[in-house]
């Protein structure tokens, strides 16, 4: 991911910092030039707007330009005003301490929720030592309960066995209960999918928040769809009070302008990526080092 973007700071960098001193007319030219690699890489436009102002506003207004090093302390401003943009602090998903923890999935079909099911459980298992039932709300798709019994043999998770006809908020319910009996510590609800966003889609979702009131609703988006996972966001956030975002397909973006605009235009933190097919491939999303990476 950042790939081009990379390319292209590092460019800009590279000039300033051979240069020993810097003008107005130096910093406005690497700022448009910043400005331009952040629409190449698909964020969206106020993001970049604010971004490149407040670089402005620091770049000029702190000294910097008298500095010893003005390239270099240019490249730090980026670096810090890049991790903010990122989400500043790295989010970790919440767990209660009076289990069971629900934690509900939400997104489009396609976009890798039922993997990243599958991927959160094992996580939690493996590295957290939690014990986890996944339930799967997808009444209509036989095919995705399946899909997520398969990913439970393949992690060693429990999953809800489905009842015919149960609606997907009585099934939440139900998945807390065993839950709560029979002592799991973190409960999965991995919510339907559809296409596109439809109100049918929303009011389920509302009632299944209201039904299970979660610790975590995790929004699950497709990095390659850029901006329009930023606005899948947005719309769900309409409806329910999402806690965060797992961001999948980061390992195919190669131009992250979901991630860089997500936080900033949605107020949530991203709290995972999905860097692959397989069930490891489930990474924390840590803003300052991806600043780093980004800036070489
Ligand atoms: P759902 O319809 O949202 O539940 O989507 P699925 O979980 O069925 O995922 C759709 C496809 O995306 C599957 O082939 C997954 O293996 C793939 N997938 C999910 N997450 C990632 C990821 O982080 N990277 C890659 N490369 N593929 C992913």
């Amino acid at each position: 991911m950042f790939d081009s973007l990379q390319e292209r700071l590092g460019k800009v960098f590279e000039g300033l910092s051979k240069v020993g001193t810097l003008n107005e007319k130096d910093v406005d030219n690497a700022l448009r030039e910043v400005r331009v690699a952040l629409l190449e890489a698909d964020v969206a436009l106020p993001v970049v707007k604010q971004f490149v102002a407040d670089l402005r506003e620091r770049a000029v207004g702190q000294e910097v330009l008298r500095s010893v090093t003005p390239g270099q302390q240019v490249v730090k401003i980026v670096h810090d005003r890049l991790a903010e943009m990122l989400g500043g602090e790295q989010s970790e998903i919440q767990l209660r301490k009076e289990p069971p923890t629900a934690i509900m999935l939400v997104g489009l079909q396609g976009s890798g929720k039922t993997t990243t099911t599958g991927k959160i459980a094992k996580r939690l298992k493996e590295k957290q030592k939690q014990k986890v039932l996944m339930a799967s709300l997808d009444v209509r798709r036989p095919a995705a309960q399946d899909q997520l019994r398969q990913l439970g043999w393949q992690v060693g998770v429990d999953t809800l066995d489905n009842v015919p006809g149960e609606p997907p908020k009585a099934i939440a319910k139900r998945a807390l209960q065993k839950a709560a009996l029979e002592g799991y510590d973190v409960v999965l609800l991995d919510t339907a999918g559809r296409l596109s966003i439809d109100q049918e889609l929303m009011d389920e979702v509302k009632e299944v928040e209201a039904a299970a009131k979660p610790s975590e609703t995790l929004l699950v988006a497709d990095s390659m769809t850029g901006q329009d996972a930023v606005t899948t966001a947005q719309n769900f956030q309409e409806a329910v009070e999402l806690t965060g975002i797992v961001l999948t397909r980061v390992d195919g973006d190669a131009r992250g302008g979901a991630a860089l605009s997500m936080r900033q235009v949605t107020g949530r933190p991203i709290k995972l990526i999905g860097v692959g097919e397989k069930l490891d491939a489930l990474e924390a999303f840590h803003p300052d080092r991806i600043a780093n990476r980004i800036l070489g």
